[in-house]
């Protein structure tokens, strides 16, 4: 199983849970982009730009196998329970394609 480079969040709820179940599995960088996911239901939801320096770290390699895995996932909106920091509507259904 490919699980590729998993970010574990420490800090749940304030980017966006899982609609059903309400969890997240930590995100995967593309590039400075990063996407939330929930491995249980296999949805994604985009988190933001450049908001973690985690992807300093990370090679092109990993992101096309991040956006591999991604591939695999449901875009949703994602769940909060808090109100969004960021500016809501940002979510678009933006596809990145290598
Ligand atoms: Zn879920």
């Amino acid at each position: 199983m490919n699980a590729g480079k998993l970010i574990e969040f420490p800090e749940p709820n304030r980017l966006g849970d899982c609609p059903v179940c309400g969890r997240n599995n930590g995100y995967l960088n593309v590039f400075k982009t990063h996407w939330y996911i929930c491995r249980k239901h296999r949805l994604k939801w985009y988190a933001g730009y450049d908001l973690f320096p985690t992807w300093r770290q990370e090679t092109r390699k990993d992101w096309e196998r991040n956006l591999n895995i991604l591939s695999q996932y449901t875009e949703v909106l994602a769940r909060y329970r808090t109100r969004p920091s960021q500016d809501e509507g940002k979510t678009s259904s933006r596809r990145r394609r290598p």
